[in-house]
């Protein structure tokens, strides 16, 4: 589902990104690990079409990443960092709003496909209120529900967890796992836990190179 070989990306005099391979199937969850700086980011911005490589490619299910970055928009569910902005919408409208911006342009189509997206991220209870009044968690729901809403083969999800409680950690591990059976997800992260709770592999990137490529177990047993 990604195939990503070679990636290369210079800032200046800068390798951020020095020649990274590796591939995530269907139903694979891969972590992404790294200490700050090392190339996280960017490369994540390569695969979804945000950010150009120098050299190299990533295929997208079978959508080359530089020849056709629209397509590739289309098959990826892309979860930024931070939570979603337009605080003073509600949940629906806000996905309205962002389902309409990706070109879902009727309104029964519309409903339908915010619907399904509240439903797979339970945010039934919490659809008519505004973003801004929700917990850390739901706001989080709703950042997975919008990355749904065009449903993605692939998932590429920057800190997914980060800043959530215990309960609201597992609650969208468990949303993850579930999303996972049919489709390839990638998740940067730096908590080690995340990686030995819900990823069937993982890559370490450091200086802008992979130095790991493993199962979780193998690489507990390195711990
Ligand atoms: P991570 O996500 O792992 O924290 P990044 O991919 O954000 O790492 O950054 C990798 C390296 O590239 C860092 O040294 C960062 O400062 C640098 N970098 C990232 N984006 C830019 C940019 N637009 N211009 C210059 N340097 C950048
Ligand atoms: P985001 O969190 O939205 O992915 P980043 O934190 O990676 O964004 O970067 C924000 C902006 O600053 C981007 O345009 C990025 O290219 C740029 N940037 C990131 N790191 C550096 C850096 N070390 N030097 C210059 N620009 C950078």
């Amino acid at each position: 589902m990604i195939e990503v070989q070679g990636l290369v990306k210079t800032y200046g005099s800068k390798r951020a990104v020095d020649g990274v391979s590796f591939r995530v199937n269907r139903g694979e969850i891969l972590g992404f690990l790294g200490p700050n700086g090392a190339g996280k980011s960017t490369t994540m911005k390569m695969i979804t079409g945000f950010l150009r490589p120098d050299a190299g490619t990533a295929v997208v299910d079978g959508h080359d990443v530089t020849r056709e970055p629209l397509a590739v928009k289309r098959t990826i569910g892309y979860l930024p960092e931070s939570a979603p902005a337009y605080g003073e919408m509600t949940a629906e409208e806000f996905l309205s709003f962002i389902a309409e911006a990706r070109g879902f342009r009727r309104r029964p189509e519309r409903l339908a496909v915010v619907n399904r997206a509240i439903g797979l991220t339970h945010l039934e209870s919490v659809r008519t209120q505004t973003i801004e009044t929700l917990s850390k968690g739901y706001k989080q729901r709703v950042g997975f529900a919008q990355a749904l809403l065009h449903d993605p083969s692939v998932l590429v999800l920057d800190e997914p967890t980060d800043g959530l409680d215990p309960n609201q950690k597992n609650e969208v591990r468990a949303l993850i796992k579930n999303m996972a059976t049919e489709k390839a997800v990638i998740l940067s992260t730096h908590i080690l836990e995340e990686v030995e709770a819900i990823c069937t592999r993982v890559i370490i990137i450091s200086r802008g190179q992979l130095v790991i490529d493993e199962t979780p177990a193998q690489f507990q047993a390195r711990q």
